[in-house]
């Protein structure tokens, strides 16, 4: 770019430069401020058995209600959050938020009390030594057992971070279980499923949400290397009852998607599913023209 403005392009470059970093430092002021006012909102997405579609537990989803803009998606300012130590807060709060909450909706319902509840945790965050203690706090103040929280981490945080699979085995030994997410949009091998401190792996929504044959034979693969990591598989991002036979077909454990139940706000109750719709019905042959 700098080449494209040429000699004399370069004042513009800088302005534009600068326009940037300064959105982004209002964004990350703004932002501060937020979950300081507890502006954060956690949406929950059921995790669906495949065998017989029993809801086994939630994933929380952050949102941030801000003032003039609505509700912003996580895709908007979690990596701004990144940028800075401001991520561990945000973490922290997002963990104090989704133990509560399912260890409120576990004290006037029996069945919410077997499932358990997903967080994503950002790569600083894991990669910061106050995370355990993070974890352990969210734990004690909501009366969570420690087995009823997951801890979701993409796969591109595993492969590069020696610390990031020494502070899972920590977190591990909390009693936490601990999800790969996002798996199929990096680079981790196959082989190297095998030494990842991990109990479960979710196969992204590019791979299990594809309608592409080449792509549930891919899911099958996947699901046999993760059986033999001693892992459980969730494929997410299931939109059609199609994609969903491809899923159970390939051994896949859980699902997550819009088919099932999609992100909504916490009510007193724990979600179950609500009336999906009926399959359409078979379409006739297509008859091919009569020369
Ligand atoms: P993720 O952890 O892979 O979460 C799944 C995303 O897929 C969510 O988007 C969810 O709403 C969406 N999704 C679920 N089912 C379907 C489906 O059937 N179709 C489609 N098209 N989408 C589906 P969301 O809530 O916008 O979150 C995006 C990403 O932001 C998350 O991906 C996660 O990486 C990150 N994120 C969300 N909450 C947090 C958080 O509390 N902390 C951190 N560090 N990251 C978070
Ligand atoms: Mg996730
Ligand atoms: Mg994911
Ligand atoms: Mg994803």
């Amino acid at each position: 770019r700098v080449k494209a403005s040429g000699r004399g392009g370069v004042g513009f470059f800088d302005d534009e430069l600068r326009a940037q970093l300064l959105a982004v430092r209002e964004l990350e002021e703004a932002l501060a401020l937020g979950i300081a006012r507890g502006e954060l909102r956690l949406h929950y997405q059921a995790v669906v058995a495949v065998d017989d579609e029993r809801v086994l537990g939630y994933e929380a989803l952050v949102r941030w209600e801000r003032p003039g803009h609505g509700l912003v998606p996580p895709a908007d300012f979690v990596d701004v959050a990144e940028r800075s130590a401001l991520v561990c807060d945000l973490g922290r709060e997002v963990l104090r938020q989704a133990t509560s909450q399912l260890a409120a909706w576990s004290a006037s319902d029996p069945v919410a009390a077997g499932r358990n509840v997903g967080v994503n945790i950002s790569g600083r965050h894991l990669a910061s030594p106050r995370v355990v203690e993070d974890v352990r706090e969210a734990l004690a103040g909501s009366g969570l057992g420690p087995h009823r929280l997951v801890l979701e981490i993409t796969e591109t945080v595993l492969v590069d971070h020696e610390t990031a699979l020494e502070r899972l085995a920590e977190l591990r030994a909390l009693g936490v279980a601990v999800a790969i997410d996002d798996f199929g949009t990096g680079f981790t091998s196959i082989a190297q499923l095998q030494r990842m401190p991990a109990d479960i792996l979710k196969v992204d929504r590019s791979l299990a949400g594809s309608d592409d044959p080449a792509d549930a034979q891919l899911v099958r693969l996947v699901v046999g290397a993760a059986r033999a990591a001693g892992l459980e598989v969730v494929a997410e991002g299931v939109e059609t009852s199609a994609q969903m036979d491809a899923l159970r077909a390939a051994g896949c454990d859980a699902v997550q998607g819009f088919w099932f139940h999609r992100p909504a706000p916490p009510g007193d109750r724990a979600p179950g599913l609500g009336p999906r719709p009926a399959p359409l019905p078979a379409l006739p042959r297509p008859v091919l023209p009569r020369p």
